[in-house]
């Protein structure tokens, strides 16, 4: 790949992109008058008020409807603290399963949790909060959202930016596979078995379980391919070493003896076709049992909720039970800086990821959305793009549980509370603190469901 060419006449050049700087949809024009408010730094409530001379015209598919408390009803059998993946599961099953009536808070402006996607202002559909691949091995979870979206098949293919045993960067398959072993170690491995030689060379053979992230990894891949493509990145994405890791950490990628360059295994691999916001939408806004609604906070509200049978609760576990006083759990977050090239090709780099393992520079990964096969037409065709480079941090929203023991053992004594809370049920990636991916958050979420229906906990 070239060096890329930054286009100076365009205002829009590097910018840090805030998490939580709100961006357009396309369903909602209101809330996208909302969104432009934020990114001008209005605060939304300067934005909510100036949409007032509207309010006459209010209907019930108004955007200001969708927004703080007003004209709400007495009483709802579930109240969903998050619009996220856990939460909009229970909401969609409660009201199509039972008939029961869900009123759906979220703390940010729009719906969907992480996976919430947008057109930017160059039409190019982009994720406010990273790279979001679906792929699942769960018939039940493909079924279910193939209710709400149509699906483009894609297979995810990331390239790492690793240097060789001459110190020179190359780009290479991530998982390693036989191609990548060639490439960094100028060796010729062409079958499966000389690869997997290659690897027992260099991997020791553990007569038990790995106990941390290091032994895991070290055990599938063998030192060299640790020390060059898992420990640098694993440090930079946690701030911790692989060994101060639980095993599972390291375990997520598959290990690859082949020249198979997928990034996952599952066999449904694919992306919803007009992006994960329409399929929300779709979850959630089709169904008049459910009643979203944004700039919500829960800690805000809770003494003013209308009455429910249920809390169904998605945020995180530890901000439920700040009051008790137990030590807080740990999180990672994320943020990215976002930059408008145009680059000869048309392209900044050859695939929508390419990791950055090594310590030399600051960010884990680079993402060009451009790549992705759910793009609208013409997106391709545009002569920028827009990348993001992705850095870890300890501050900002949390994304990552960050599973280790210590982490663990007072992930414990929270469920213990959560057990023992009567009217509230905790599910999701924060409220279990729990590594989940998509597929396994919304498995979570339908096996959490029947479990309240077999307890007769809602009926
Ligand atoms: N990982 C790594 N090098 C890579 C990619 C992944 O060391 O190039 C390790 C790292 O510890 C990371 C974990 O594998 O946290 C899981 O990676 P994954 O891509 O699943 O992370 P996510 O997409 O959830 O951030």
């Amino acid at each position: 790949m070239g060096p890329p060419s930054t286009n100076k006449d365009d205002k829009k050049g590097t910018t840090a992109v805030k998490k939580d700087d709100p961006k357009p949809t396309s369903s909602f024009p209101g809330l996208f008058s909302l969104i432009i408010g934020a990114a001008l730094g209005i605060s939304a409530h300067l934005a909510f008020s100036s949409m007032s001379d509207t309010r006459g015209k209010v209907n019930n598919k108004s955007p200001e409807l969708f927004r703080g408390m007003n004209g709400l009803e007495d009483a709802y059998d579930l109240v969903v603290v998050g619009a996220g993946l856990s939460g909009a599961v229970i909401a969609e099953r409660a009201a199509s399963q039972l008939g029961l009536r869900s009123l759906v808070i979220d703390k940010r402006s729009h719906i969907g949790g992480n996976c919430y996607d947008y057109l930017d202002e160059h039409g190019i559909r982009v994720s406010l909060y990273g790279v979001h691949i679906f792929h699942t091995k769960y018939p039940r979870v493909e079924d279910y959202v193939k209710q709400f979206s149509d699906f483009v098949d894609y297979q995810h293919r990331v390239l790492g930016e690793v240097k060789d045993v001459n110190d020179t960067v190359r780009t290479v398959p991530i998982p390693p596979n036989i191609d990548t072993v060639n490439t960094l170690f100028g060796t010729n491995l062409s079958s499966e078995q000389d690869m997997v030689d290659w690897l027992d060379q260099r991997r020791p053979k553990l007569d038990r379980e790995p106990a941390d992230g290091e032994e895991m990894s070290i055990s599938r891949v063998g030192e060299d391919l640790y020390e060059k493509i898992f420990k640098p990145y694993t440090k930079k994405q946690w701030d911790k070493w692989p060994k101060e890791l639980d095993a599972s950490v390291l375990a997520r990628l598959p290990v690859r003896t082949t020249r198979d360059d997928r990034y996952f295994n599952d066999p449904f691999q694919a992306l919803p076709k007009d992006g994960y916001t329409a399929m929300f939408e779709n979850i959630l806004l089709n169904n008049p049992k459910i009643t979203v609604r944004l700039n919500v906070d829960y800690f805000d509200v809770k003494d003013f909720l209308p009455q429910h049978k249920l809390l169904v609760f998605t945020g995180p576990i530890d901000a439920f039970y700040a009051s008790k006083g137990l030590d807080k759990l740990e999180y990672r977050s994320i943020f990215w800086e976002r930059e408008y090239v145009e680059p000869e090709s048309g392209f900044y780099q050859p695939a929508w990821v390419v990791n950055h393992p090594s310590s030399d520079v600051g960010y884990t990964r680079i993402s060009e959305y451009k790549h992705s096969p759910n793009q609208p037409p013409g997106a391709k065709d545009l002569p920028g793009t827009i990348i993001y480079k992705e850095y870890s941090t300890d501050h900002g929203d949390p994304y990552y549980p960050v599973p280790n023991p210590r982490n663990q053992d007072l992930y414990k004594k929270y469920q213990k509370l959560a057990e023992n809370e009567p009217g509230v049920t905790f599910v999701g990636r924060l409220a279990s603190y729990k590594y989940f991916n998509m597929d396994q958050a919304i498995l979570n979420a339908l096996e959490l469901f029947d479990q309240l229906v077999e307890q007769k906990k809602i009926q």
